[in-house]
């Protein structure tokens, strides 16, 4: 492994900065946010098309109620600055493998495996591992990091970090061989240096407690990195190859958490974090299922549901099994116990607003797998719903039952507030196919693709889109209105793509 010399980075002097500048560290030689960020989307194109990226919602909206937290923090800390705000992406990407790994990437856009979501036993513990790689990016590590490669172009850089996750991706050390033999090398350059990791703890703490979090999160997050390496699971916990655990890590940890205590706490009292703890192992629970962990495990998981029968105060682990055991249960295509056991569920997290409208959500899920109406799609009221799982869940439920109209009207406002909702776009399509709207449909295809980085893609179905407009005798205002936009999209998507070639040359 190639460690970065730690004289060049003199980072135990970089001081409290103004908010709104840019880090400015010993190496003077750093990549701008601009081509971080290009170099970011570059890699982000690929994992998007990868069928292990998983854009889930539930698990999506659970992520981002710790992150957006951790997010403001390092903003009021001063560690994110406006610029590098603006030009990021900050997209959390959810990769459904069962491996324990989160890692960031260049321009903002990090990874979080279902795996470490299912194994973490508290938000806290997730806040943890979200706050330390967080601060990766906004110490700006990875613009270093690429700096040092500066006898690599930015395309070689992004093909470099391609290779190294995709042999991350399988725990079997022989599968670095099958993409080149160079991954394991790679890997090794690509890697923070311990000043970078020392830095990223510290200041991912101290974000961490700003946000709210309780700290012992750290150590509860260590001590599982920890048993981990003691029965050498390394296979199963990448994180720990990229981050390996130190004794002083965890005593710089430890010595962290004894300043903290007293001064700062969780938000909020006992009864609150109860609560949290519930709604944490549901989502686990849902992390562990949707991690693909085979039939017999599924069946496992299955069985346990069926032996809990949760009394008195709802315990974490009785309301994850609950949970777990349904989804499995809908995975195995058992639907009548999947919904009893979703319904057992929803009587035992009655006065826990966040853990019932998950086991609503799950119960909705069930139904639609089940290919059957939704038991109460009549209540649903989707021109209220705010949360993201809300509005897209609700959104396939209506039109299951062909309510088309109140989904397109819903999704229209949602998309202009989140123009880069891709699975948004891609649900406003079907409801105007369903309406008979081929031209609107083909257009939110197109956005769907584009909000992915696929402008080829896009383009190709703006055309497409252009092409209908010829052919149809449709010359209502309407119609003229969707012309002007698909005419002055098609010519934005043109100067990207051709934007994106000029510096796709430049980058070679
Ligand atoms: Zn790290």
């Amino acid at each position: 492994m190639i460690f970065i010399a730690s004289s060049h980075l003199s980072l135990a002097q970089s001081p409290g900065r103004a908010a709104g500048s840019l880090p400015t560290l010993g190496d003077s030689s750093e990549l701008t946010a601009s081509a971080e960020r290009r170099l970011g989307d570059r890699i982000a194109v690929s994992i998007y098309r990868d069928p292990d990226y998983l854009d889930d919602p539930v698990l999506g909206d659970y992520v981002q109620s710790i992150w957006q937290p951790l997010m403001a923090a390092a903003r009021s800390r001063g560690e994110l600055g406006t610029e590098l705000e603006e030009r990021f992406a900050w997209d959390v990407m959810l990769i459904r493998n069962r491996t324990v790994n989160a890692f960031a990437l260049p321009g903002g856009y990090l990874g979080v495996h279902l795996g470490l979501i299912g194994v973490v036993s508290s938000r806290d513990e997730l806040a943890a591992v979200l706050g330390h790689e967080l601060s990766h990016v906004t110490q700006r590590h990875i613009s270093r990091l690429i700096t040092q490669q500066n006898r690599q172009t930015p395309w070689v850089i992004g093909a470099m970090i391609l290779g190294a996750l995709a042999a991350s991706k399988n725990p079997d050390a022989a599968s670095a061989a099958i993409v080149g033999g160079q991954a394991v090398a790679v890997q090794g350059q690509l890697n923070f240096s311990r000043d970078m990791e020392r830095e990223a703890d510290r200041v991912g703490s101290g974000v961490m407690a700003d946000a709210g979090f309780d700290s012992r999160g750290v150590t509860g997050m260590f001590e599982k990195l920890q048993q981990a390496s003691r029965l050498n699971d390394n296979g199963s916990f990448p994180y720990l190859r990229s981050h390996p655990l130190t004794t002083e890590r965890i005593a710089d940890a430890q010595a962290r958490l004894q300043l903290a205590a007293g001064s700062r706490g969780p938000k909020g009292g006992d009864a609150d974090s109860g609560k949290a703890l519930v709604l944490h192992a549901m989502m686990a629970a849902r992390a562990r299922v949707l991690g693909d962990p085979g039939v017999d495990a599924l069946r496992a998981m299955q069985a346990q549901a069926q032996r809990t029968s949760p009394s008195g105060q709802l315990a974490p682990q009785d309301a994850g099994a609950l949970y777990a055991g349904a989804l499995a249960a809908g995975r195995l295509r058992d639907l009548g116990l999947a919904r009893s056991l979703a319904s057992r569920l929803q009587s035992a997290v009655v006065g826990n607003p966040r853990a019932a409208n998950a086991a609503d959500l799950l119960a909705l899920e069930l139904d639609l797998q089940a290919g059957s109406t939704p038991a109460g799609a009549a209540q649903l009221d989707l021109a209220n719903a705010s949360a993201r799982a809300d509005v897209l869940l609700k959104s396939r439920a209506l039109l299951a039952v062909g309510r088309a109209r109140e989904v397109s009207e819903r999704l229209q406002s949602w998309v202009v507030a989140h123009p880069k909702d891709a699975s948004a776009w891609q649900l406003l399509a079907q409801a105007y196919g369903r309406q008979n709207e081929p031209l609107r449909a083909i257009r939110a295809d197109a956005e769907s693709r584009a909000a992915q980085l696929d402008y080829t893609a896009a383009l190709d179905r703006f055309k497409g889109a252009q092409n209908l407009m010829r052919t149809s005798r449709d010359n209502s205002a309407a119609a003229n209105i969707e012309g002007s936009i698909i005419d002055t999209r098609t010519r934005e998507l043109e100067s990207l793509l051709k934007e994106q070639a000029l510096q796709d040359k430049l980058d070679r």
